[in-house]
C-alpha cells in the first residue's frame, strides 16, 4: 500500500484532535445520522435483504476461493476485447505503469472518476511528479483536492466540510486550477453544484486521458463497471481517447448474473437509493464508441497476503457501500482522518493494516479504534465479521510486543500463575481485602485505561472466606 498516509500519529493521537473539534463533530453526527437513517429505510424495503446478503458473502467468498482462475478469466476476455491488462505487485508498480502509459499518449492532464484505489497507491502524487495534472471530478473529490485536504468517507470524502466551508474553497481556489467559481457564489447546494458543474466540463471537454476504478469486474465477459449518482463517472469513462483503469484484484466477480445481488444492495446501503442513477458498463474497446485505447491495470498492493490470512480474508469482500462508517460511534467522533488511510471506519481498521502490515504506529494502533459494539457487521452487505477480525489482529499485534503489550504479557502470566496456585490466591486475597484502605485509586501506568473507569472497591471479606464461613 502506498506510504502516501504514512508517518501519521497513531489513531488515539490523531482522534483526539478530532474529537474536541466542535465544527467537525457537528459536521460529521448530522451527514452519519442522516445517512444511516435512510439507509435502514432504504434496506427494509426488501424482504429477502437477509438473502440477499448472505447471496453477497457467498459469491465474494467463492471469487476469493478461485480468485486465480477468475482473474486468468478476465484477462482473456479484456485482452479478446480490445483491451490490454496489465498487472501490479504493489503501488510503487502501478504508478510506475500508469504513468508511462500517459506519458506514452503524449498528454499532461488526465480527468479523474472517483477511485479508491489510485488513492490507495498515491497516484496523483505519483503523476504530479511526472509533470502530469490528474483533476478529480466527483463533486465530493474536487472538494478535497480544491482544499488540498485528504478524503475521510469512502463515499463522501468532504463529509467533514459543510457548506459554508465548500463554498469559501471554491471561491478562494477554483480558478486556481481552472474556470473559477462565480463572484456572487453562495452556500446553496445548487449554486455550488453550478459552479462544480461549469469548472469541471472544461476538463471534460478538453482531456484526452481519463483514470478510473471499479466497482465490479465481470469474468465471464471482461466487463468493468462503475456505479455512480452523478454522472462525472460516465463523462470520464466516455469523452477521453485512452482510459486506464486501477482495479483491486478482489474486485473481479464470476458472472453478470453475480452482478444482480449487488446492484441491489451496494446502493441501498450506500447512498439509500433503491437503483444507483448511473451504471456504466464497458468492455476493451469499439471503433464506433468510446475510448480508442483501455489499459486495465490489476493492483495487488497486499490483497494476496490478506487472502492468506483465513480470519482476515474476509475484509476483502468489501463493497465499498461505507454503511459501516456511517453507524460507527467511534468514526463518528474520531473523523476519517485518524485512521490515517485512504480506508476509514471500522473497514479501515481490519483492511488497512492487513494490507500494510502493522509495522508503523498508525496501522498497529488500528485494531483498537473500536467498541467491538458490532454495529458495522450488522449493516454490512457482505456480512465481514468486522469485530471477529478486529480481535483477531489485535491478537496479531499484541504477539508481536511493544510497550503496552509487554505490560499486559507480564501482568497475564502473573494473573495465569496466581490462578494457578490457589493457596497463594487466597493469602493474596486475604492481604488485599485487609490493606484496602491503602489502596490507590488508579492503576499506576495504566491512565489510558483507568483515566474514564473507577478500579472495583475491594470487599472487607474476601468471597471464598465468607463461602467457607458461611456455605460450607
Ligand atoms: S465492510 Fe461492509 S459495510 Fe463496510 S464498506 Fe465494506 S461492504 Fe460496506
Amino acid at each position: 500500500m502506498s506510504g502516501t498516509y504514512l508517518g501519521m500519529p497513531s489513531f488515539p493521537v490523531a482522534a483526539r484532535e478530532a474529537v474536541n473539534n466542535p465544527t467537525l463533530r457537528a459536521n460529521l453526527r448530522h451527514a452519519t445520522h442522516t445517512i444511516r437513517a435512510k439507509r435502514a429505510v432504504a434496506v427494509a424495503e426488501l424482504a429477502d435483504w437477509a438473502l440477499l446478503r448472505e447471496a453477497g458473502k457467498q459469491i465474494k467468498d467463492r471469487t476469493l476461493r478461485h480468485l486465480d482462475t477468475l482473474l486468468v478469466e478476465l484477462e482473456e476476455k479484456v485482452t479478446a476485447a480490445g483491451g490490454v491488462v496489465h498487472w501490479a505487485a504493489d503501488a510503487e508498480e502501478a504508478n510506475r505503469i500508469v504513468t508511462e502509459l500517459v506519458v506514452a499518449t503524449g498528454e499532461r492532464e488526465v480527468v479523474k472518476v472517483k477511485s479508491m484505489a489510485t488513492q490507495e497507491i498515491g497516484l496523483n502524487e505519483a503523476l504530479e511528479a511526472a509533470g502530469i495534472a490528474a483533476y478529480e471530478t466527483d463533486l465530493a473529490e474536487l472538494i478535497v483536492q480544491l482544499g488540498q485536504d485528504r478524503p475521510s468517507h469512502i463515499l463522501v470524502p468532504a463529509i467533514h466540510r459543510n457548506r459554508g466551508e465548500i463554498r469559501d474553497i471554491f471561491a478562494t481556489t477554483m480558478g486556481e486550477w481552472g474556470r473559477p467559481a462565480p463572484d456572487d457564489l453562495t452556500d446553496s447546494p445548487a449554486a455550488l453544484a453550478e459552479a462544480a458543474r461549469l469548472h469541471l466540463r472544461e476538463k471534460f471537454l478538453r482531456a484526452k486521458v481519463g483514470i478510473s476504478g471499479a466497482n465490479f469486474m465481470v469474468a465471464e465477459t471482461g466487463t468493468l463497471v462503475v456505479l455512480e449518482s452523478e454522472g462525472n463517472g460516465r463523462m470520464c469513462l466516455t469523452l477521453p481517447e485512452t482510459l486506464i483503469s486501477v482495479v483491486g484484484i478482489e474486485k473481479v466477480i464470476p458472472s453478470w448474473r453475480d452482478l444482480e445481488v449487488f446492484l441491489q444492495t451496494l446502493p441501498r446501503s450506500s447512498t439509500a437509493e433503491r437503483m444507483n442513477p448511473y451504471t456504466s458498463t464497458w468492455t476493451g474497446t469499439t471503433d464506433s464508441d468510446g475510448p480508442k485505447a483501455f489499459h486495465l491495470v490489476l493492483l495487488d498492493n497486499g490483497r494476496t497476503n490478506t487472502l492468506a490470512d483465513e480470519v482476515g480474508r474476509q475484509a476483502l469482500r468489501c463493497i465499498r457501500c461505507s454503511a459501516c462508517l456511517n453507524v460507527c460511534p467511534v468514526y463518528e467522533r474520531a473523523g476519517g482522518h485518524a485512521y490515517g488511510s485512504v480506508y476509514p471506519g471500522p473497514i479501515g481498521a481490519i483492511l488497512s493494516p492487513q494490507l500494510r502490515g502493522t509495522q508503523s504506529d498508525i496501522d498497529a494502533s488500528l485494531p483498537y479504534a473500536s467498541s467491538l459494539c458490532g454495529a458495522c457487521y450488522e449493516v454490512c452487505p457482505v456480512a465481514i465479521d468486522i469485530p471477529e477480525v478486529l480481535v483477531h489482529l489485535r491478537e496479531q499485534v499484541a504477539e508481536k510486543g511493544g510497550k503496552g503489550h509487554r505490560l499486559e504479557k507480564t501482568a497475564m502470566k502473573a494473573a495465569g500463575w496466581i490462578l494457578n496456585h490457589p493457596a497463594a490466591l487466597g493469602a493474596g486475597e486475604r492481604l488485599a481485602s485487609k490493606t484496602r484502605k491503602l489502596h490507590p485509586h488508579k492503576v499506576p501506568g495504566a491512565s489510558a485505561w483507568t483515566d474514564s473507569r473507577d478500579l472495583p472497591a475491594l470487599p472487607e471479606q474476601p468471597f471464598r472466606d465468607w463461602w467457607k464461613k458461611n456455605r460450607t
